[in-house]
């Protein structure tokens, strides 16, 4: 019996001296998106919006500029860059950095769609315009000719937890094969190969990439100088040479290879996986994430962590992928367009096409009520009409833009938002039909347009009758 209570009694000591000893565990988050393509859906900015915190970091691993959603300002930039030679040599704003910074992000990576889409001076802007907004640029293997780092090559963040801040190294790298061009094979065949960044067109060969491996290897080291608690590498590049035909897709060396790098985000390929796990030379952990293409999904990369002797350890780290689903109006949105571009071919070069059509039988979905808006209408006044918030309505900025909401009880099943000339349709109300700086349309009622088709440039004119 006495053994037993003396027994009971070390048992509760040691219980209290653990207890004492014991730290609080701590997470640190790192989110990440590749390859958006100038897409930032609303399904994806919602859910970062919830999920940003202090404990959260959120990174894209390349590939983010480009031609985005029909109608966008992305669009009307990327236009203005290619048809005009002004812009050659003149800044022109880019908004990928200003909406970035919106959403949240705190670095991203060059990926090769950021140097393919400019030339050396917009590729210069676009890099200011995002340290304007605070954002860091990372890509430790992109040199200057004189052997300088292009941008960061690496960036330390230090988040802070209730144990203290966490000092996270986020380590930037971008596939060496920048462009592909195109040989003719004396069979006639076409044969594409991969161009490095010192003979790109538009750069004179002022840049050049180092290889993604070897240039990890001598970045980690440099890092750690820094002593950080862990280190992510934000890549854009593939995970398996294997399973694409250009060798730089080399993700699997870089987490075999390279000692002391933690978490890898991977990209450039548009595959999309939560977690894969390997080992590097010291026999550690590394686990790798892709988070697909154009906003799709998002990783989520958890580490917990542990504080002893005034030091972080990680105790543990997993990644998790959230997918996101089109909305219904997306879907509208581009069904809709197609049938603007379909109408404008198909009836481009004959004389069949009608002089006037209701507009509820040419929308491909269902509504019984649609809101004209005026141009600079507020998304206040535009929540007010539509009598609830509904995503994140933008005003129209300019004469060229249009926003019609068309509606089904009550709900809104469309939003046709953005510069008309890259919807391939024109809409004309006349000014007078505005009340309040709406015009209420009903199928059948007043919903009848003029139709001209400009066979030059495949446009759809509609004009309220
Ligand atoms: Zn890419």
């Amino acid at each position: 019996m006495k053994k037993r209570i003396i027994i009971g009694l070390l048992g509760v000591c040691m219980l209290l001296i653990t207890a004492c000893s014991s730290t609080k565990s701590v997470d640190v988050n790192i989110l990440a998106t590749t390859d958006l393509h100038g897409l930032l859906p609303y399904e994806l900015t919602s859910y970062i919006k919830d999920e940003k915190s202090k404990n959260t970091i959120l990174v894209d691993a390349g590939d983010f500029y480009d031609w985005g959603k029909q109608g966008s300002a992305w669009n009307k930039c990327l236009d203005l860059k290619w048809s005009t030679d002004e812009y050659d040599s003149s800044y022109l704003e880019v908004p990928i950095a200003k909406d970035m910074k919106a959403v949240g992000y705190d670095a991203v990576v060059l990926g090769n769609h950021e140097f393919i889409k400019s030339n050396k001076f917009q590729l210069d802007n676009m890099v200011s315009d995002f340290k304007k907004q605070d954002i860091d640029v990372l890509s430790a293997n992109t040199y200057k000719k004189n052997g300088e780092n292009y941008v960061k090559p690496y960036v330390i963040k230090n988040i802070s937890t209730p144990e203290g801040d966490v000092k996270l190294g986020i380590l930037g790298l971008t596939i060496q094969e920048v462009g592909q061009k195109y040989d003719t094979l004396k069979n006639g065949d076409i044969k594409a190969k991969s161009e490095g960044l010192r003979d790109f067109e538009g750069y004179d060969g002022t840049l050049y990439m180092g290889d993604l491996v070897e240039n990890a290897k001598k970045w980690v080291k440099v890092m750690k100088k820094d002593k950080p608690d862990i280190i992510v590498a934000v890549v854009h590049s593939g995970e398996n040479t294997k399973e694409t035909k250009y060798p730089g897709n080399n993700i699997q060396e870089l987490a075999q290879e390279v000692d002391g790098i933690d978490a890898i985000v991977a990209g450039h390929t548009h595959k999309e996986f939560e977690q894969h796990n390997y080992k590097n030379k010291s026999g550690e952990k590394v686990i790798v994430t892709q988070p697909g293409k154009y906003g799709e999904c998002i990783s989520k990369i958890n580490f917990k962590f542990e504080k002893n002797n005034n030091k972080f350890n990680v105790i543990d780290k997993s990644i998790k992928i959230a997918k996101f689903e089109k909305s219904e109006e997306d879907k509208n949105f581009e069904k809709l367009l197609d049938q603007f571009f379909n109408f404008c071919y198909k009836d481009k070069n004959s004389n069949k096409a009608p002089k006037e059509i209701n507009l509820s039988d040419f929308t491909p979905f269902d509504w019984d009520k649609a809101y004209a808006f005026d141009t600079h209408t507020s998304p206040e006044k535009i929540y007010k009409t539509i009598c609830y918030k509904w995503q994140d309505i933008k005003k129209t900025e300019s004469e060229d833009m249009v926003q019609i909401i068309f509606m089904k009880n009550n709900k809104v099943v469309c939003n046709l938002y953005g510069y008309e000339f890259y919807f391939n349709s024109y809409f004309e109300f006349n000014k007078s039909e505005y009340k309040d700086s709406t015009i209420t349309i009903y199928p059948k009622k007043n919903d009848r347009f003029k139709i001209n088709i400009d066979k030059l440039w495949c446009i759809l004119h509609l004009k309220h009758i």
